[in-house]
């Protein structure tokens, strides 16, 4: 992690709450589900740890401003130290949580938003607070278990929703990469906003793509995850 942004977190302040429910919605891929206690913008993130020896990470809100909890979508890295311990905790455990801060902020403008992987997570908080409409979301994933939440994103989204899958093919997605689904529009909506969560590779070369496409960079907004 850059070191900017891992002072940065370990001065978050942190709170003790109890895990209120995990979920294992694929292998590896889990939901967590925490009490709420604060107010907070869909696409916002929380520093969430474990134990004070382990620097917190950040993860997005999954769950809606009318959710009366808060839940964060996240996949266990093998040889990540953090992800291992979340997967292992049991309903009741004390988690640390952060308050909700950040500025990758959903609004009622017309958007597309773009994810790979666990990316898609603060789209899912945008759609489930209301910003669902003027929205197009492309997803990314390399099998087709990759598309989380995508009963709901489907029947909010309909054909607006589309899922980019790299390694299985499936009459339901676009096969290959979302990045070559982008190359592949003629015409992209150049008076709207784009938003790219995800890697740092992904989010350069989509940026690059949407560039040069004639997009304003000013309305390319990012939330690199690693
Ligand atoms: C703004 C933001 C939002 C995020 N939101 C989400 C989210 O919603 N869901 C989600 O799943 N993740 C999210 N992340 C990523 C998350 O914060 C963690 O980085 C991730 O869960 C891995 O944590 P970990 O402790 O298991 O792995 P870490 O121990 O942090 O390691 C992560 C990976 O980096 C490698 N690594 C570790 N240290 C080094 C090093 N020194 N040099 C090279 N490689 C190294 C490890 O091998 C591993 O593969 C977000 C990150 C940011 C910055």
């Amino acid at each position: 992690m850059d070191k900017g942004l891992s002072s940065f977190i370990s001065r978050l302040p942190l709170k003790p709450k109890p895990l209120i429910n995990k979920q294992e919605i694929t292998p590896g891929v889990f939901v967590l589900r925490f009490e709420r206690s604060h107010d907070f913008l869909p696409g916002q993130v929380v520093g969430i740890t474990t134990d004070k020896a382990i620097p917190a990470r950040l993860y997005s809100l999954c769950s809606g401003t009318e959710d009366n909890y808060l839940e964060v979508l996240f996949n266990v890295k093998e040889d990540g130290i953090l992800t291992p311990i979340l997967a292992q905790l049991n309903v009741g455990d004390p988690v640390s949580v952060s308050k909700p801060f950040g500025a990758f902020l959903g609004d009622d403008e017309p958007a597309w938003w773009i994810a790979a992987g666990t990316g898609v997570a603060p789209y899912r908080a945008m759609l489930r607070s209301g910003l669902g409409s003027n929205k197009m979301l492309i997803h990314g994933g390399r099998t087709a278990d990759s598309f989380y939440f995508s009963e709901e994103l489907s029947a909010s989204l309909g054909d607006k929703y589309i899922r980019c899958c790299s390694q299985e093919k499936n009459e339901a997605f676009y096969n290959g990469r979302l990045t070559n689904w982008l190359r592949e529009q003629n015409e992209i909506p150049k008076n709207q906003n784009y938003y790219l969560c995800g890697s740092a590779e992904m989010v350069v070369e989509v940026r690059d793509i949407l560039i040069n496409k004639g997009v304003a960079i000013e309305r390319i907004m990012s939330e690199i995850y690693f």
